[in-house]
């Protein structure tokens, strides 16, 4: 290792047990199947399967109120309104959106996921000015954001 200069360094991509669009890399640095491959990457294609259920019901057909879900949907899988995707809720979860009386989400784990992912700032710094002490700072935050930016020290004065 200390010969290749390897030594110190993370461990290469071609000792991963996991494929590339299986990781956090592809959210970050998202490459198509074909740019995998050529880089000697793993790629692994999703298999969709319908999960073993009694029932495929559309989420559009999902009662609004949880009050108004059977303890039968455990046993269907529901339709992602966005994806089409099947998916199915488990007990834990079902119990959870009860307890917190929360409606039954109408879209595939991955799509929500994906879609929380889309809320975050991209990641890039800009050059700023503390709003508060005019020091000069790096921020997520772009300067046509109406949010107001202040430098750690000011930030940490205005909160405690
Ligand atoms: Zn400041």
């Amino acid at each position: 290792m200390q010969s290749n200069n390897e030594w110190g360094e993370f461990f290469p991509i071609a000792l991963s047990p996991f494929a590339y669009n299986e990781t956090i890399a592809q959210e970050y640095f998202p490459h198509s199947k074909q740019e995998v491959l050529e880089r000697g990457w793993q790629w692994k294609d999703r298999k969709e399967e319908l999960p073993k259920v009694t029932k495929l019901i559309p989420a559009a057909q999902l009662p609004d109120s949880i009050s108004d879900i059977p303890d039968d949907i455990l046993n269907w899988a529901i339709q992602c309104e966005a994806t089409k995707r099947p998916f199915k809720i488990v007990k834990q979860e079902l119990e959870f959106y009860r307890n917190m009386h929360l409606p039954i989400p109408r879209l595939h784990p991955d799509e929500r996921h994906k879609r929380r992912m889309a809320l975050r700032n991209p990641r890039t710094l800009f050059l700023r000015t503390c709003m508060k002490c005019q020091k000069s700072i790096e921020t997520m935050y772009p300067p046509e954001r109406p949010e107001t930016i202040y430098c750690e020290e000011c930030y940490l004065k205005e909160v405690y």
